[in-house]
């Protein structure tokens, strides 16, 4: 779309750059301000920049039972980003995703297709804890979605991998189970980054006879990456 002929010089450059990141397209999937949050990003080019909007977030009610909110860890350069639901009380306290059981078995199921908490990066559909660990509601999704998109934005990766029923139904804007959306590779924003859905390590640690389907998924998941690993 051009340009009306009498748009401020400051309204075109806006414009370029949030353009030449795709933004248009982005915004299209985003709620509420989302401008706000990437333009800044797109102007100091910073991922630390965006952190520290993370961290003074009051666009929910969340932020006044939070400890911290939780941004994500990990490479920004990551090929594969790995998006779970929400913070917990072990997260909450220490600031960082997946620190707690389900953590550990993350990083297990990383570590078994040649990949650890250095090497992708590990982020939440919402940056705060939900108090009692309940489930996220749709407005505080909704308010929290442009700082992830803004992350997936930057991080550019190659393959996001979704781990849980939140996660997946938020990315892929459904609600079929997980047994139905595990096992192939789906497609994410306009972009069309490659995503694939597994079961989240919290329910595998319940079920642990589900484990051997989360396997597969690994494995699907490697494939994306073209990576080999040792046996
Ligand atoms: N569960 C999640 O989905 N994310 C975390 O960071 C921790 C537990």
């Amino acid at each position: 779309m051009s340009e009306a002929p009498d748009a401020p010089r400051s309204e075109v450059r806006r414009a370029d750059l949030l353009n030449s990141l795709g933004i248009d397209t982005w915004k299209l999937r985003s709620g509420a301000q989302p401008e706000i949050v990437v333009e800044s990003v797109v102007n100091a080019g910073d991922f630390a920049l965006l952190r520290s909007e993370v961290a003074s977030c009051r666009r929910c009610e969340l932020c006044e039972t939070r400890t911290q909110t939780v941004f994500g860890v990990g490479d920004p350069a990551a090929d594969c980003m790995i998006i779970g639901e929400a913070p917990g009380a072990d997260e909450d306290r220490n600031g960082e995703p997946f620190v707690g059981a389900a953590g550990r078995l993350l990083n297990e199921m990383l570590r078994s297709i040649g990949l650890d908490r250095d090497s992708v990066f590990i982020a939440n559909i919402l940056k705060c804890r939900p108090p009692a660990n309940r489930n996220p509601h749709a407005g505080e999704i909704e308010a929290c979605t442009p700082y992830l998109e803004a992350q997936i934005e930057f991080i550019r990766p190659r393959l996001i991998i979704a781990v849980g029923r939140v996660a997946a139904h938020h990315l892929l804007d459904c609600d079929d189970p997980i047994g139905r959306l595990r096992g192939r590779v789906h497609q994410f924003g306009p972009a069309a980054v490659p995503l694939i859905v597994t079961y989240h390590p919290a329910y595998l640690l319940r079920s642990p006879d589900q484990k051997a389907k989360s396997w597969a998924d690994l494995l699907l998941a490697r494939e994306c990456l073209g990576r080999k690993v040792a046996a």
